[in-house]
């Protein structure tokens, strides 16, 4: 079976230091949290950016300065800065973290409403905007992590193969997450089965379950041949009312089930490969 890639995602566009002390926000914590990730097997590093306030940033030279510190510590390790942002964001905002020119970017295949602090949220992801992105990424030799949330947003990742704005492999990233925004799923296995089964040809594949779900999600994608995301992004918590004390205590939980079912953990190098990245990392 294919070596496993950990994404970790150690920050987030949502909840800070009030949920989980140990979150990371500013730059210098985030390269360090990265740091010891990468130390113990992640290649993937998904980039949230904040203000000095904490709050989530949209302001590119705040990516910028998040991309320089963490390859400064991390020669390696794959970049990837989030598009989808921070409630109350509009899609230019979002796409600001393009001109930080990462290696990897995430991007939502649809249209998603969540609610955040007792006010509805719209993440605004239309076909033509989808479009609009992908021929940024082409430009600029950023690889799109698809964020498909549901059946139908595997059409969207179809809608732009067809038109040619992907490169293989074609890699998307199951997002489970429930009742927190109107268009995802709650995780099952079956639901997960379902989405792999209805990949196209060329695929690759990663798993992110929002919260109590994320060790059974995880550990199946690991049987699947797939790969998975792990962090406080994802989870405050390490097992149920127990804060998790850092993003490295996933990653490792991680790299401990792999090992007993014997899942060998990719490199960056051997992740670059598998993704159809440079083999030489961006430096800035
Ligand atoms: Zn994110």
């Amino acid at each position: 079976m294919e070596k496993l890639i950990i994404t970790v995602a150690p920050t987030g566009g949502f909840h800070g230091k009030e949920a989980n002390p140990a979150l990371p926000e500013q730059p210098d914590e985030i390269a360090q949290s990265a740091y010891e990730c990468w130390n113990a097997g992640a290649s993937i590093i998904h980039v949230h950016a904040r203000g000095k306030d904490g709050r989530p940033s949209s302001d590119w030279e705040v990516f910028k300065d998040i991309n320089c510190r963490i390859r400064e510590k991390c020669p390696d390790v794959i970049i990837q800065n989030t598009t989808g942002g921070g409630p109350g964001m509009t899609f230019e905002q979002r796409m600001n973290s393009l001109n930080a020119e990462p290696e990897m970017c995430s991007l939502n295949m649809g249209t998603m409403v969540g609610e955040w602090q007792g006010q509805e949220v719209l993440f605004s992801n239309t076909p033509r905007e989808l479009e609009r992105v992908s021929k940024i990424c082409l430009e600029k030799n950023i690889k799109p992590e698809m964020e498909v949330y549901n059946l139908g947003m595997l059409n969207s990742v179809r809608g732009l193969i067809e038109k040619g704005l992907l490169e293989k492999p074609y890699y998307s990233n199951f997002v489970f997450m429930g009742a927190v925004a109107v268009g995802a799923l709650n995780y099952s296995h079956k639901h997960f089965m379902y989405l792999v089964d209805n990949l196209p040809p060329d695929s690759v594949f990663n798993i992110t379950a929002i919260g109590s779900r994320q060790v059974p999600a995880t550990t199946f994608s690991m049987l699947l041949g797939g790969h998975l995301r792990v962090g406080f992004e994802d989870n405050v918590y390490y097992r149920k009312g127990e804060l998790a004390e850092s993003n490295l205590q996933f990653v490792e939980r991680a790299v401990r089930i792999a090992n007993e079912l014997g899942r060998p953990i990719a490199t960056p190098a051997e992740a670059r490969e598998i993704l159809g990245l440079s083999d030489i990392p961006r430096v800035w």
